[in-house]
């Protein structure tokens, strides 16, 4: 069941099962694909149902992380985890550092981070048994939450779609609909409304729909209207799956960028938005902030590089869509098809033997360690 599964959702090189009787730990590690570097990828903690429904959940994750981090120009290979429980109830200190011990038997081959259910808290436990962890606490000289981030590069991508479409990046006025006001969604509402963007809000959680409205003066719609709100951008940042069958007819938006993964049910739902003449900015492109903040840390974090790296998601998704016209394609085809050319390029220039001089670069390790 295991290997139909692998070879079902990706072809992953590795799973690893971490398991801990006394701290409850249930865990497992996919890595994806180590072509282009280490392969890295949040921690999930997620109370699945059953044990193949959290293989397949890592095994998908895993493999959107080498898109991600090869669209994104990173030298980095798709990974991650999930741990099996309740992240209100099963956390302690036990389970994250007999998971740390896992992650610190491979190496460096695979490096953690936080992501639905885990905070930076989680990590530095992780940390405490191993360095192969990023979005650690900015005291131990991490970068914490990578959340600002993802937000930074959705604007970036959000104003590389206005650019396209509405033939400006100036957002001042452009009506942007942002569904899900959590860590992504709140800090681009902020970032919206300083560039000012018209923004219209919602959330299933009223508290924060009201105190978002009051801070950033924007309208709020009900969770079940967001989607029909007239605008030029809805920005998806709560759920995936938000763009299928029933919603693109609904849909009375120029552009859809957003930071949520897996925005399209399907691949194929790219081509029906393309259709009816919106702009797809590719989920995979526009969050991928997140992820070159934690590469940061692995270079010795700095803001700045960090901010380069987010805003260079403009330039990433103006070359999307340039090679989505230019090839008479879907955006989201586009941008799996550059990952990909990006990853056999370079796998096929490491095939070669160089000699036995030094080596040009320094590892991660090395670089961690400094
Ligand atoms: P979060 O849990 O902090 O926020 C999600 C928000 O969506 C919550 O406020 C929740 O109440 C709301 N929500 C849930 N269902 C909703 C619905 N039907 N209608 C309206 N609102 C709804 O999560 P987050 O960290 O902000 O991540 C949001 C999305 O972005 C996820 O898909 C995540 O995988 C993706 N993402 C996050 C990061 C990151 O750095 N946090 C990076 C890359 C991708």
């Amino acid at each position: 069941m295991v290997f139909e599964n692998i070879h079902k959702y990706g072809n992953h090189e590795q799973i690893i099962y971490c398991h801990d009787h006394q701290t409850g730990l249930r865990g497992i590690i996919a890595i994806h694909d180590t072509t282009l570097g280490p392969a890295l990828g949040g921690t999930r903690m997620w109370n699945y149902a059953t044990e193949e429904e959290a293989l397949i959940d890592v095994l998908r994750l895993s493999e959107g992380m080498t898109y991600k981090a090869a669209a994104a120009g990173l030298n980095l290979g798709g990974g991650k985890a999930v741990i099996i429980g309740d992240y209100k109830k099963d956390k302690s200190e036990g389970l994250f550092r007999a998971f740390g011990q896992y992650i610190n038997t491979l190496n460096g081959r695979y490096i953690t981070a936080e992501d639905v259910g885990t905070s930076v808290k989680d990590m530095e436990q992780v940390y405490m048994e191993t360095p192969w962890v990023t979005g650690i606490p900015k005291g131990l000289g991490g970068s914490g939450d990578p959340s600002p981030y993802t937000a930074h590069g959705v604007l970036m991508g959000i104003k590389a779609a206005c650019k396209e479409k509405l033939g400006t990046d100036d957002l001042k006025g452009v009506r942007v609909a942002v569904q899900g006001l959590g860590n992504v969604g709140s800090n681009l509402v902020k970032y919206l409304t300083e560039e000012g963007a018209q923004v219209t809000i919602a959330d299933i959680e009223q508290e924060r729909v009201a105190q978002i409205a009051e801070t950033y003066n924007c309208e709020a719609v009900a969770p079940d209207q967001i989607l029909e709100v007239e605008c030029d951008v809805l920005a998806p940042c709560a759920l995936g799956g938000v763009i299928n069958d029933q919603s693109i007819p609904k849909l009375k938006c120029k552009i859809v960028a957003g930071g949520a993964n897996n925005q399209l049910a399907e691949t194929r739902h790219g081509d029906a938005l393309r259709e009816v003449g919106i702009l797809y900015a590719p989920d995979f492109v526009a969050n991928a902030g997140g992820l070159m903040n934690v590469f940061a840390e692995l270079e010795g974090y700095s803001v700045e590089r960090a901010l380069e790296r987010t805003t260079s998601v403009f330039d990433n998704m103006m070359h999307i869509f340039a090679e989505a016209k230019d090839q008479n394609i879907s955006t989201v085809d586009a941008a799996y098809n550059h990952a990909k050319k990006r990853l056999e390029t370079l796998g096929r220039l490491k095939r070669k033997h160089l000699g036995f001089t030094s080596r040009p670069f320094t590892t991660l390790k090395e670089v961690k360690n400094r």
